[in-house]
C-alpha cells in the first residue's frame, strides 16, 4: 500500500529580514536554513552557546552575549528558539511591535516538501520517534528523525530525499511558535504536569500541545491518547482523521491493548510481552506508534516486526549491567514526576530509586503510590533532596528507608551495597540534571561510569 502522500503546497517562508533569538542546536539551524535561503539573518543570544560563533561563516550576522533588543530595528520575522520564553524582553517588543514571530519547526516544515509525522506528549516523543524511524527503516521506507536526539529539523532541509518521511519530535514549547505547521501525521502521547513555569497553567500548556492538530485537514491523520484523563472530553481541534489507542477493548480504540494482547481494528497485532521496550508506559508508546504506522499505509508485518526489534534509546529505562544479580538502569531522562513515576512502576519490587535534581517547583506526592509498591529504599540528592524528604516522609512509615545522599557517586555506591540479587537500581531522579550537570545525557553517562567502577563490574 502506497504512504499517504504529502501534501502538495506548502506557505513560503515568512518574509525578512530575519532576526533568530537562540543559538542554541536549532536556532544554529534555523540561521543556517535561512542564509541559505539567501535572505538576510541576524542571531543574538544572551550567553555565549558552543559553536554560536561559527555562524559567521555561513553568512549570519551574530551577535553574543546580548539581550537582541538593539537588533530588532530593520527585523520584520523574528524566529523564537524553544528555550527563550515569550516573556524576554526581545520578544515582548517584538510582538508589542506587531512583527511576526515564528520558530524552527514551522521554518523547517514550510522548508520541506516531505510527509511529516509529528510527536508530541510530556514524556515518550523521543522513544516514540525513534521507534517509529525504527519501523519505518525496517519497512524498508526512507526516514529521518529529527529532535533531541540527532539532527535539529532544520539541518534536514536540502538533504532529504522528497519521498522521504520526516518523523519529529514536537514539544510544547515549538508548537507554541507554529502558525500554519500541518504535518501529515500527528501524535499526542499524554499530558501531564511540566513546564507550567513557561506555559503558566495545565490548560495553557495543553492548548500549546493541541496545535499540533490545528491545521491539519481531512486527509490528515490525529492519533491520540484515549486514556489521558487531560484530553477527556477535550476538543481536539482541526480536521484529521482521530485514531485513538487506549486500553481495554473500546470499540472507538483502532488500536488498544487488553489481557497483554495489542490489537489493530479489533484484531491481534502483537503480545505486550514481545516488545522489546520494558513498562507499561511503553506499552503507549508502541500503541501510539502503531496506530500512526498503520495509518500511513506500512503493512502490518512491518509494524510488528519493528515493534518486536526495537531496543529502546539511551537514558530512557536503559539497562545499563548486571553485577552479582542486581540490575543497575539508566532512566536519567525521567525530569519530571509523571516520567520517574513510571520508570519506578516498571519493575516488580526491589527498586532502590536514587531520585533529585534541580528544583522545577514540582510537587512530589506522585511518587509515594510507586515507591510504596515497588521501592526497597530511596536515595535523595541534589537541590530537591530536602523538599523531597519532606514530602516523601510517608514512605518512611510505609517501611521504605530514604536516605540523604551528598551526590550520584554515593547514591549509586550505597543503593549498590544495600541492594540484594533480583533487585535493581534505579536512576529516575523526577528532576532535571542542572545542579550538577550540564544535561541529563551527562548525569546518564556519569551513573554509568559509576557503575562501570564498582566491585564486581565487567566480570562475566
Ligand atoms: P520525551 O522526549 O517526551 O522527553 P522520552 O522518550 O525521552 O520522552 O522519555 C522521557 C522519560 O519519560 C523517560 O524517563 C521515559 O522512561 C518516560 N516515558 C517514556 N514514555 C512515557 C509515557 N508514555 N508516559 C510516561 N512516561 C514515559
Amino acid at each position: 500500500m502506497p504512504l499517504i502522500p504529502a501534501k502538495e503546497a506548502r506557505p513560503p517562508l515568512p518574509r525578512g529580514p530575519f532576526l533568530v533569538v537562540g543559538l542554541a542546536r536549532s536556532g544554529q539551524a534555523a540561521a543556517r536554513l535561512l542564509a541559505a535561503h539567501g535572505e538576510r539573518v541576524r542571531a543574538v543570544d544572551s550567553g555565549h552557546p558552543e559553536g554560536a560563533e561559527g555562524l559567521s561563516g555561513s553568512g549570519v550576522e551574530v551577535f553574543l552575549d546580548t539581550d537582541g533588543l538593539a537588533q530588532l530595528e530593520g527585523t520584520h520575522t523574528v524566529v523564537k528558539s524553544p528555550g527563550v520564553p515569550r516573556e524576554a524582553a526581545v520578544i515582548a517588543a517584538a510582538l508589542e511591535r506587531g512583527m511576526e514571530v515564528t520558530g524552527e519547526l514551522e521554518l523547517a516544515w514550510r522548508a520541506l516538501p516531505n510527509r511529516f509525522l509529528a510527536v508530541t506528549g510530556t514524556n515518550g516523543k523521543t522513544t516514540t520517534v525513534e521507534l517509529l524511524g525504527h519501523i519505518f527503516r525496517g519497512a524498508g521506507e526512507p526516514v529521518a528523525v529529527a529532535g533531541n536526539v540527532g539532527v535539529p529539523l532544520a539541518g534536514l532541509v536540502g538533504e532529504l530525499e522528497p519521498d522521504a518521511t520526516v518523523v519529529c519530535e514536537a514539544s510544547s514549547f515549538q508548537l507554541e511558535d507554529a502558525s500554519l505547521f500541518s504535518p501529515e501525521g500527528a501524535v499526542f502521547l499524554n499530558l501531564a504536569p511540566d513546564h507550567l513555569d513557561r506555559h503558566g497553567s495545565m490548560p495553557a500548556y495543553r492548548d500549546a500541545k493541541l496545535r499540533i492538530f490545528a491545521n491539519q485537514g481531512n486527509d490528515d491523520v490525529a492519533v491520540w491518547n484515549g486514556d489521558d484523563p487531560e484530553l477527556a472530553g477535550v476538543d481536539l481541534g482541526g480536521c484529521g482523521r482521530r485514531i485513538e489507542f487506549c486500553r481495554g477493548a473500546s470499540p472507538d480504540c483502532e488500536v488498544a491493548t487488553a489481557a497483554g494482547t495489542i490489537f489493530y481494528d479489533g484484531e491481534p497485532l502483537l503480545e505486550v510481552s514481545e516488545l522489546g521496550i520494558p513498562g507499561e508506559h511503553n506499552v503507549e508508546n508502541a500503541m501510539a506508534a502503531a496506530a500512526a504506522a498503520l495509518a500511513f499505509g506500512l503493512d502490518r508485518e512491518a509494524v510488528v516486526a519493528g515493534l518486536r526489534s526495537f531496543a529502546g534509546v539511551a537514558h530512557r529505562l536503559e539497562p545499563v549491567a548486571e553485577i552479582d544479580g542486581v540490575r543497575f538502569v539508566n532512566d536519567s531522562k525521567a525530569t519530571n514526576v509523571a516520567s520517574a513515576a513510571v520508570g519506578i512502576g516498571s519493575f516488580d519490587a526491589g527498586v532502590h530509586a536514587i531520585l533529585g535534581g534541580s528544583d522545577k517547583g514540582e510537587p512530589f506526592g506522585a511518587l509515594l503510590a510507586p515507591l510504596r509498591e515497588r521501592a526497597a529504599a530511596a536515595y535523595l540528592l541534589g537541590d530537591t533532596a530536602a523538599r523531597m524528604a519532606a514530602e516523601l516522609a510517608p514512605l518512611g512509615e510505609a517501611g521504605v528507608p530514604m536516605r540523604r545522599v551528598a551526590d550520584l557517586e554515593e547514591a549509586v555506591r550505597t543503593a549498590a551495597a544495600a541492594a540484594a540479587p533480583g533487585e535493581v537500581v534505579l536512576l529516575s531522579p523526577a528532576c532535571a540534571s542542572f545542579d550538577a550537570f550540564p544535561n541529563f545525557e551527562a548525569r546518564g553517562e556519569r551513573f554509568r561510569q559509576i557503575v562501570a567502577a564498582l566491585p564486581g563490574a565487567g566480570r562475566g
